[in-house]
């Protein structure tokens, strides 16, 4: 059944008048594919097509029938069924920038994928980096494709719940997660508005939301750089992505380093960041005694008697503390 599905899927495709940046060839290797993540990956490779709707001529032995089209391979180079994001950003992006035209002229418009109020938006959450939107919904509401793609993952994922990852020509990938029903498979084609499944509340997830995100080559971007969410459409045809704005913007773990290293932080072996003792450290805005003492591993009474200060001191901004 699946065979007759990516066979559909490919004969859907190539009626469509593709661009070359379709064809695949799913044997090559990616770089970094590591012995672990291999064992885990569907072999796609098995699955052999139509050589007439490969554009062969008919009866051309020499056609090889296990090419697949793969949206924005020659960008990826893999096609991986079963992992969210095997991609490593970093190696595959060498330029200092990019213009990604967001629609091309076969294609049909970018549709808002669920249209509702914003609940969360992209950034550091207390733990954890969030690298989407959360817009609000009802769970059974319908969440449909942004663009014009094929379904890369769709299952569900600890944090993600049940999830659909859909590879676009333009070269993102989104995300839809947190579904309470997945309603495609991998290897489905779909429009911009096609349906992918119904909102939900699986996953790491407090609330019935669509967590939706953009990634280019694996990395995150915020999506409210592409969609002006009160008009429901792209802010513009065209995205310029700069290797600076990942840096600055887009790589919250690297941001969040940086960060607790300017507040004087370093982090411990089991990954908490704190303040080493023998360092000064510099009041914030909302800092109280007890979460400096918190933060340094320390208690209120020992920077109270370092520091000449009663508990009840009211700390200045910018006041330096003996830690
Ligand atoms: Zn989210």
């Amino acid at each position: 059944m699946k065979k007759l599905i990516i066979i559909l899927s490919i004969l859907c495709i190539s009626s469509a008048n593709v661009s070359a940046s379709f064809y695949a060839f799913p044997d090559e290797k990616k770089p970094g594919d590591d012995k672990k993540a291999k064992a885990k990956r569907e072999d796609t490779t098995k699955f052999v097509v139509d050589p007439v709707a490969i554009g062969a001529e008919e009866g051309d032995e020499s056609a090889d029938t296990t090419q697949f089209f793969f949206p924005s391979h020659d960008l990826y180079t893999s096609w991986d069924t079963d992992v969210a994001h095997p991609y490593k950003f970093n190696e595959a992006f060498k330029e200092d920038s990019v213009v990604i035209e967001l629609t091309g002229p076969t294609d049909n418009c970018f549709v808002m994928p669920f249209r509702g109020p914003l609940t969360s938006l992209f950034g550091w959450r207390k733990y954890r980096p969030h690298y989407g939107t959360d817009i609000n919904l009802e769970t059974g509401d319908t969440v449909v494709s942004s663009f014009d793609g094929m379904v890369r993952v769709a299952k569900p994922f600890h944090g993600y719940g049940n999830c659909v990852i859909v590879r676009h020509k333009n070269g993102l990938e989104t995300v839809y997660a947190h579904l309470s029903k997945i309603l495609v498979q991998s290897g489905d084609v779909v429009a911009a508005g096609s349906i992918l499944g119904l909102g939900g509340n699986t996953g790491r997830s407090y609330g019935s939301h669509l967590h939706f995100e953009i990634r280019y080559l694996g990395q995150a971007l915020d999506t409210q750089d592409f969609i002006d969410y009160e008009k429901g459409d792209l802010k513009s045809s065209t995205f310029t992505l700069r290797k600076a704005d990942v840096e600055n913007k887009y790589d919250l773990r690297a941001l969040h380093t940086r960060y607790k290293s300017d507040m004087g932080m370093v982090r411990g072996k089991n990954g908490k960041y704190y303040i080493p003792k023998g360092t000064t450290y510099r009041v914030k805005n909302g800092d109280t005694l007890g979460a400096i003492a918190r933060k340094s591993k320390t208690t209120i009474k020992s920077l109270c008697i370092k520091n000449h200060i009663r508990p009840t001191t009211t700390l200045r901004i910018g006041q330096r503390l003996k830690i």
